[in-house]
Order: structure tokens, then C-alpha cells, then sequence
């Protein structure tokens, strides 16, 4: 946070801060989806599978490349924590970071869920979103952020000195352990920030901190996703509920979410090919 400066201001500071912005990583046609494709794969689906997320906990799917996943609320206004890997390498996982560098703070239809170094390809792309009317409100704020990290219990420590141990952090290092048959400590290292599905957040106006409230969300709403290759998905239903007040508790209302995977009819898949990994070779 930018506190009150130490240092004068420069005679010519009005000019250096009339500098234009640039948009530091202008997206084009190597980073942008065409929609036509999705939207023609989407007309017929078939449900293959629907796993419920309970409260306070989370579950580890797996989604076959070319496939569709939506993650739905279904009983109330529920905040849902996303990890991704591929299927088989867990180690090309989601790089929320350059992510948020090339399609900003928040995600919605069209925008893709890209991997780290050094595959740095789409590992979904984001197909329909039913709170893409919500827009940016009067604080700053929208939803399906990329800013927010996870809720985690070191920081909840450092912050309260208290022990919680259902924060989307630990849900999901316990989905995964469990799914992969390994101890938290051999899971946690593949837990990676999130795509914070449904919550509301931006950043304030004056002291540009990271805020939150009351998730628009509600039952019926879904995120919908194309799997650009074999994913592995972990989803945590959010310890704040809505994330109205606390995102580390037990005292919020929380509800249920629910991952629904889909088949495309093969027929619309449009002439869609699972992207490669980055074409760039390091020369050392
Ligand atoms: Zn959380």
C-alpha cells in the first residue's frame, strides 16, 4: 500500500505522470479464441458427469480434452476456488499471473485459463458465463476474479494467530492428495493460486487494496469451460460462503457447488485442435 510519500515531489512530476498508458500485452489472434468454434461445439451437449462440491471442502474431476465443464450454483450464493493441471503433467498447471496479464483482473466468455512456464498454452478457454451482465459495479468490482490467490491458513495465521484448517488452500491440497493417493506434504507444492469462481472482488479506489462482497451468484447461474486438453480440475467451495464478510471461517452460510462435465456432439467440434505447448526454445 502507497503510504503518505517521504520523498518531495520533482518539478516535472506532473509531466511524468501524464505519460499515455499502453496495454502492456495487447491480445491478438495467437492469444484470442474464436468463438464460433465453441459456440458451434456447444449447441447439442450430453452430461457426462456431475460431481457435487460440499461446504468448506473440495473435490478433485477430470475433464477429456475437447469436452466441456461448467461449475454450477445450485442452492445459494457459493464461492468456488479453482485449480487446473494437466491431466498428465501435473506440473503444466494454471498461471493465474500471465492470465491476469493478458485478459485482466477478471475473466469471462472468450478468455482463457493459460498454463506456466514453459508451456504457457491454453488449458481452457471460458465458453459461457450467466453473470457476464454484472459488468464492473460502482466500486470497482466485478466477478470470476484472478487477483484474489486463494484463502489460505498461513496468511489467516500471520493475520489472527489462528489455526483454520478448511480454507480453499488446504481443501484443495486434501482433494488432491486423496485423488492421487499422496500425504498433504507431497500434494501441496501442485496447489496453485485460483481462478475465484462466482466471488466479487476488485481493488479499492483510494488505497487500491484487494476487497470483496456479496457474490451476485445465484442457483442456476454457471461458469462453462472447454477443455483445450486432458485437464485435471480441483474445486474448492469456499470457507466465506458468498465471501460477503470472511473468506476463513465457519460462521458464514455456505452452500454446495457442482461440476457438470459435458460431450460435445463430435460432429460441431468446428475443425478444433488441442493448442501445442509454446513454440519459444531457450538458446542456453
Ligand atoms: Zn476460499
Amino acid at each position: 500500500m502507497k503510504s503518505s510519500p517521504e520523498f518531495p515531489l520533482p518539478a516535472d512530476a506532473a509531466a511524468r505522470r501524464a505519460e499515455p498508458a499502453v496495454v502492456a500485452y495487447p491480445t491478438n489472434d495467437h492469444t484470442t479464441a474464436d468463438r464460433r468454434v465453441y459456440q458451434s461445439a456447444r449447441q447439442k451437449l450430453t452430461l457426462l458427469k456431475c460431481l457435487e462440491i460440499n461446504p468448506r471442502s473440495a473435490d478433485v474431476f477430470s475433464v477429456p480434452a475437447g469436452h466441456f465443464f461448467r461449475i454450477v450454483s445450485t442452492e445459494g450464493p457459493q464461492v468456488g476456488d479453482l485449480n487446473l493441471w494437466h491431466q498428465h503433467d501435473l506440473n503444466e498447471a494454471f498461471y493465474s499471473g500471465k492470465t491476469r496479464a493478458l485478459h485482466g483482473t477478471h475473466l469471462s466468455t472468450g478468455d482463457r485459463l493459460w498454463s506456466r512456464f514453459p508451456f504457457l498454452r491454453p488449458l481452457a478457454t471460458i465458453t459461457a458465463d450467466t453473470l457476464d451482465w454484472y459488468g464492473w459495479d460502482d466500486d470497482g468490482c466485478s466477478v470470476h476474479d484472478v487477483i484474489g490467490t486463494r484463502c489460505d491458513p498461513y496468511t489467516e495465521h500471520q493475520l489472527s494467530g489462528r489455526h483454520y484448517h478448511h480454507c480453499c488452500h488446504s481443501n484443495l491440497t486434501r482433494a488432491l492428495a486423496d485423488y492421487k493417493g499422496w500425504s498433504f506434504g507431497q500434494a501441496e507444492p501442485y496447489v496453485h493460486d485460483v481462478l475465484n469462481v462466482f466471488m466479487c472482488t476488485g481493488f479499492s479506489l483510494d488505497t487500491h487494496q484487494y476487497i470483496m462482497k456479496a457474490s451476485p451468484v445465484r442457483p442456476g447461474d454457471y461458469l462453462e469451460f472447454f477443455a483445450e486438453d486432458d485437464l485435471l480440475g480441483a474445486l474448492s467451495a469456499c470457507p466465506g460462503g458468498d465471501c460477503s464478510a470472511s473468506h476463513s471461517s465457519d460462521a458464514a452460510s455456505c452452500y454446495p457447488l457442482v461440476v457438470e462435465i459435458y460431450q460435445p456432439d463430435s460432429t460441431n467440434s468446428g475443425g478444433w485442435e488441442s493448442p501445442s505447448v509454446n513454440g519459444y526454445r531457450a538458446d542456453g
